[in-house]
C-alpha cells in the first residue's frame, strides 16, 4: 500500500515528462515520449543485438565469436534519447531517469526471460568510484528488477579486486585488456548449495568486455548459467558510454 506522503505526491502534485517538459500525469514520462522510446523487438539471444531478419536468432558476431554468457536481455537501444538518459542517472543522480530505464528493463525481463535465476547480482564498482558516485547505477537497477520478479539480489557476490580505467574511448580490444582479472566471486557455502543461474545486472552492453569478465568469475565459482540483463545495447562498438 502506498504511504499517504507517496499518494500525495503521486496525485496533488502533477510530474513533468524527464525527455520533453510536458505534465505527465503521474509518471516521469508522458505517453508520446514513452510510445516512441526504442524498444528492442526482435534481437540476437546471445547478445540483444536488434536483428534486420526476425527469422534469425543469433547474430552474425555471435555466429563467429561466442560470448561465455548463455543469454542476453537488453530493453533499450543505446542511443538518443536514452543515452541521454543513462549519462543523468549516473553522472547527475537523477533518480527519476533511473526509474525508467529500470521499469523498461523489468519489463522486457518478463517478457522475455523464460527461465528466472536463482539471483540477481549487479556489476560491481570499485570502492573509490562507489564512493565519489555515492551509488552503484546497476545495484538500482538490479534492486527494482528483483523486487518486482521476486528475485534475490546479492550486490555483494562479485567485487572488484582492483581499479579499472573508464572504458570510454578504448577500442574493444583494450577494454578487454583493461579488465581481465578485474573481478572476483565469493560464495558462501549455503549459496553454492542452491544458486547455479545468475542475472548479471548492467546499465549498458557496449562491447561485452566488462560483464565478459563478471561471467567468468561466476563461472570460475561454479555458476552453471548466466543470463545478462541490461537496461540499454548499443547498436555498435562505435557508441560507447562509460562503463
Ligand atoms: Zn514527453
Ligand atoms: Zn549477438
Amino acid at each position: 500500500m502506498k504511504s499517504w506522503l507517496q499518494w500525495s505526491i503521486d496525485n496533488l502534485l502533477p510530474r513533468h515528462c524527464i525527455l520533453c517538459g510536458y505534465a505527465s500525469g503521474t509518471t516521469n514520462i508522458c505517453a508520446p515520449c514513452s510510445d516512441e522510446l526504442p524498444r528492442i523487438g526482435d534481437c540476437c539471444r546471445k547478445c540483444s543485438l536488434p536483428l534486420a531478419d526476425p527469422g534469425d536468432t543469433v547474430c552474425s558476431q555471435c555466429e563467429k565469436y561466442a560470448v561465455p554468457w548463455n543469454s542476453a536481455v537488453a530493453a533499450l537501444v543505446y542511443g538518443f534519447p536514452v543515452d541521454q538518459l543513462v549519462r543523468r542517472f549516473k553522472f547527475s543522480r537523477s533518480l527519476a531517469c533511473g526509474q525508467l530505464l529500470a521499469q523498461e528493463l523489468t519489463r522486457a525481463v518478463a517478457n522475455r526471460c523464460i527461465h528466472p535465476p536463482d539471483a540477481i547480482v549487479p556489476v560491481p564498482l570499485h570502492r573509490t568510484r562507489y564512493l565519489a558516485r555515492a551509488f552503484n547505477q546497476s545495484e538500482l537497477l538490479a534492486r527494482h528488477t528483483g523486487k518486482h520478479l521476486g528475485v534475490p539480489v546479492y550486490p555483494g557476490l562479485l567485487c572488484r579486486r582492483r581499479r579499472t580505467r573508464a572504458h570510454s574511448g578504448l577500442d574493444a580490444i583494450s577494454r578487454r585488456i583493461n579488465i581481465k582479472g578485474a573481478f572476483r566471486c565469493r560464495l558462501t557455502s549455503r549459496q553454492h548449495d542452491y544458486v547455479r543461474h545468475i542475472a548479471l545486472v548492467d546499465d549498458v552492453l557496449t562491447t561485452g568486455a566488462t560483464l565478459s569478465e563478471c561471467t567468468r568469475a561466476l563461472q570460475a565459482e561454479g555458476i552453471r548459467k548466466v543470463s545478462i540483463w541490461v537496461a540499454a545495447r548499443a547498436p555498435e562498438p562505435r557508441a560507447q558510454p562509460d562503463e
